[in-house]
C-alpha cells in the first residue's frame, strides 16, 4: 500500500485500502451489519436507503463476481451505478494519470470501487479522489472485501457445525505467492484466536514469508505441508486457489499445468470428505488447470456459491458503513418487495 495514505480504521468517510483497517471488534461490526442486511440481499425486502447516492465502478483487471456484486449491492440499497472495464474504454489509453482519473470520477460519483493489476495503486486512487474508495483487488496486493466474505462464510460455515473460527485450523491450497485474496484473509484470521494454518503450494508459488511472519506474530502455527492429503487431513476448512497465470511467465504457468490441485479423491484419503471447502473463484475448470476438481461440488461442506452470495451481504455493509448509514435508516427505508424472483419446482 502507498504511504501517502494511512491506514484508518475502517469507518465513516474513510477509503477501504486494506484488512489492516480493522481490529476484531470493527470487523465484528461489519459482520453484524452484513447479517443484519440479509432480507435485503436476497431479495425478500426493497431498500432505497442510498437513493440519489452514484457509485462508480473502475475494473481495469478482468472481473465477474466481485464488480457484479459490489454493483449489485449499491443497487440494491437503491443507490445508482456507472462502471467504466479495462484500460482500453478509459483515458488510461491516453495516456491519463491515475490521479487525473480519480479526480475527475470522484467528481461524479459518491464512492468508487477500484481494481487494478498494479499493488498500491488502488492508494493512489484514494489519495487523489474526494470521495470514499473501495480496493477491489490491486495486483497481488490485497483484496479486502474477498477477506471479509470469507470471514463471514467461515463464522457461518463453522457456527453450523458448533465450531468457531477462534482455534480453526484451515487448509490453505495453490498458489499462495500471486493469490492476493490468501494475503488478505490469513492477515484479516489473524484477528481471531489460535488459528492453525495448514499450507500446501507448488514450488516457486509458495507464501511470502512477510505474511507468514504476520500470523505467527499474532499467536497462530503455521505449517507448509509437502502433499495436499497432508494439508487436508484434519482441517476444518480447505480454502483452494487458482494458479494466477496472468501474473506469472509462460514457463512457470506451464510447470503448473497439471491435473487437480484437490478432488474427491484426495479428500476420501485424507478421510475428510466433511470438510468445509471454499475457494475465492473463478475457479479454472480448463483440463489440468491445476484447479479445484467438480467432482467435489455434491460434497456436504461445498461452501463456494455461499461465498459468492455471502458477498452481497459484505458489499452491502461496506457501503452502508462508509456512507455513514445506520440501521435505522436501512429500517425505514425497507419495504416487503411486492414480486416473486423464484422459479417453480
Ligand atoms: N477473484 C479473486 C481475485 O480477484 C481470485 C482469483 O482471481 O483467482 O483475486
Amino acid at each position: 500500500m502507498s504511504a501517502d495514505i494511512p491506514l484508518l480504521p475502517f469507518e465513516q468517510g474513510r477509503h477501504l485500502l486494506s484488512v489492516l483497517q480493522f481490529d476484531r471488534q470493527g470487523l465484528q461490526a461489519l459482520l453484524n451489519l452484513a447479517k443484519a442486511v440479509d432480507p435485503i440481499a436476497k431479495r425478500q425486502a426493497v431498500c432505497t436507503v442510498l437513493d440519489g447516492a452514484m457509485l462508480c465502478s473502475l475494473f481495469f483487471e478482468p472481473s465477474t463476481r466481485t464488480r457484479l456484486s459490489f454493483e449489485s449491492a449499491f443497487l440494491r440499497l437503491g443507490g445508482e451505478v456507472t462502471t467504466t472495464t479495462g484500460f482500453t474504454f478509459s483515458s488510461m489509453a491516453k495516456g491519463e494519470s491515475i490521479h487525473d482519473t480519480a479526480r475527475v470520477v470522484s467528481g461524479y460519483s459518491d464512492v468508487l470501487v477500484v481494481r487494478h493489476p498494479e499493488e498500491g495503486s488502488v492508494a493512489q486512487f484514494a489519495a487523489a479522489s474526494t470521495v470514499p474508495v473501495v480496493n477491489a483487488g490491486d495486483g497481488t496486493g490485497e483484496h479486502p472485501s474477498q477477506a471479509l466474505l470469507d470471514v463471514y462464510t467461515l463464522e457461518s460455515e463453522l457456527g453450523a457445525r458448533g465450531k468457531s473460527v477462534d482455534g480453526c485450523t484451515i487448509a490453505i491450497l495453490g498458489d499462495l505467492k500471486y493469490g492476493r485474496t490468501v494475503h488478505s484473509l490469513m492477515k484479516m484470521l489473524s484477528l481471531y484466536e489460535h488459528v492453525s494454518f495448514r499450507l500446501f503450494a507448488p514450488p516457486s508459488l509458495e507464501l511470502p514469508q512477510s505474511v507468514a511472519d504476520y500470523a505467527q506474530a499474532r499467536g497462530h502455527s503455521v505449517t507448509v505441508l509437502d502433499t495436499v492429503v497432508e494439508a487436508v487431513s484434519s482441517a476444518d476448512v480447505v480454502y483452494a486457489t487458482r494458479v494466477q497465470r496472468e501474473r506469472m511467465t509462460e514457463e512457470l504457468a506451464q510447470a503448473n499445468a497439471k491435473g487437480d490441485l484437490l478432488n474427491r479423491a484426495m479428500l476420501a484419503e485424507a478421510d475428510n470428505l466433511g470438510v468445509v471447502i471454499m475457494h475465492p473463484l473463478p475457479r479454472d475448470s480448463r483440463p489440468d488447470a491445476y484447479d479445484l476438481s467438480t467432482d467435489v461440488d455434491d460434497l456436504p461442506g461445498l461452501s463456494i456459491f455461499k461465498q459468492t452470495d455471502n458477498g452481497l451481504n459484505v458489499r452491502m455493509a461496506i457501503f452502508l458503513t462508509t456512507l455513514g448509514v445506520g440501521l435505522d435508516a436501512v429500517t425505514l427505508t425497507t419495504k416487503q418487495r411486492p414480486w416473486k424472483a423464484t422459479l417453480r419446482p
